[in-house]
């Protein structure tokens, strides 16, 4: 077993050596613009996107022309968010989202907000999954926009997709999700699910940084988004500038994979989180479980440690990559929003670590990593004045 083990898969994968393989001729020969329509190098290009966009078709049941190269999934979310506020406003300006949702959709909401849209953030159970009570209750006249994600990236908890599809379909309303962790983890299909809008990133599913999709509806119902970049009119209007060929061939040959392997690759990768789960809860004493156990994506782990600082715990930790928080932003003092929606105190939210196993991991590195937690855990709260006394305290009250 090699040393560091990376179990911080949320954050992003190691690209696959396939993925890898696909993309290279991309680099040298296969070099050309796949704007180019006068000539060879141009026509190969193209046809590795053309390829690329018919896979990511396929994985998500929709049409190739309803897919849209990005630089990944926060673009995907400013485009969706901000191209139907820009696009709808003759309908309306309100727009529901919730307040566990990555910054990249949170903050695209807040700085609509200052240019005169109404946002309206459902709150979370201590699981994180929204009421659909609530979702219905705050739909308005003027609402053009539901922003819900697909699977939180911080708890992994899943969000009831196609009753929410069902909903906005019952009101006209347009229902983007940002899929991001889910993707390749959990079967998609936009049509049965009723998702219009829907983000996703290569480098979460083991593909290249700095690609992503936005899937656009075309027909029942048509959705018509603004562009946020303007330029060349590459991708139908909706995002100028040259395509990225490598990295959306890589992105393509990443949901191939994912395609062939889901089933086989969820199983394993939530035999490896289970087992990781049951070590930790089996050997060490007042942990908690973020998030919902059976209604998660099948790699996430995230667990408090009464009386331990997240940060010393990884400090202690450091042959093993995880992550507190969310990782995905740079500001790593703040408590995780996520974890303070779902009911945990700024103290608490600071003794949990998120646990993101990968196609990468084996066995023999789970039995490591519960080992090694357990031992930090024991080191760190035999100095944690603050345990000791709560420890003290509760054996006193069950005397
Ligand atoms: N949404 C979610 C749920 C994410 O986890 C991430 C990545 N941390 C993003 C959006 C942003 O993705 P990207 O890094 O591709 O911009």
């Amino acid at each position: 077993m090699k040393l560091p083990i990376y179990l911080d898969n949320h954050a992003t994968t190691q690209v696959d050596p396939r993925v890898v393989e696909a993309m290279l001729p991309y680099f040298s020969e296969k070099f050309g613009n796949a704007a180019s329509r006068q000539h060879k190098f141009g026509w190969v290009a193209e046809e590795g996107v053309e390829t690329a966009r018919s896979f990511v078709a396929k994985f998500l049941n929709a049409e190739p022309n309803e897919i849209i190269f990005t630089s990944g999934a926060t673009e995907s979310n400013n485009l969706a968010v901000k191209g139907v506020a820009e696009s709808y406003k003759q309908k309306g300006n309100h727009i529901i989202s919730c307040v566990t949702e990555h910054h990249s959709v949170l903050d695209v909401c807040k700085s609509l907000e200052k240019s005169g849209c109404e946002v309206s953030y459902l709150r979370v159970d201590k699981y994180g999954r929204i009421n659909l009570e609530e979702l219905a209750n705050a739909i308005r006249q003027n609402t053009i926009l539901v922003s819900i994600m697909f699977a939180n990236n911080e708890i992994g908890t899943l969000q009831p997709i196609e009753e929410i599809g069902k909903l906005c379909v019952e009101h006209g309303i347009v229902f983007h999700t940002d899929a991001t962790q889910a993707i390749g983890k959990i079967p998609i299909d936009v049509l049965k699910m009723d998702i219009h809008l829907l983000s996703l990133s290569a480098h979460k599913i083991y593909g290249p940084k700095g690609i992503g999709v936005l899937y656009v509806r075309k027909k029942n119902p048509r959705v018509s988004i603004s562009p946020i970049l303007h330029g060349g009119g590459q991708e139908k209007n909706l995002r100028s500038g040259t395509l990225n060929v490598p990295s959306i061939v890589g992105l393509g040959k990443a949901i191939d994979i994912c395609a062939n392997e889901i089933k086989i690759e969820t199983e394993r990768i939530s035999f490896l989180r289970n087992l990781l789960q049951r070590k930790i809860f089996e050997t060490i004493p007042n942990v908690w479980l973020n998030g919902e156990s059976e209604n998660r994506i099948p790699n996430n782990l995230n667990i408090g440690f009464d009386g331990v600082d997240a940060e010393a715990l990884m400090m202690g930790l450091k042959e093993i990559a995880v992550s507190s928080g969310s990782a995905c932003s740079t500001s790593q003092a703040m408590p995780s929003h996520v974890l303070k929606a779902i009911g945990l105190s700024s103290d608490e939210a600071h003794s949990c670590i998120r646990f993101g196993v990968g196609r990468f991991n084996t066995e023999e590195e789970i039995e490591y990593v519960a080992k090694r937690v357990g031992v930090v855990v024991e080191q760190l709260r035999s100095i944690s004045p603050k345990y000791k006394v709560r420890k003290q305290k509760e054996e006193l009250v069950s005397i």
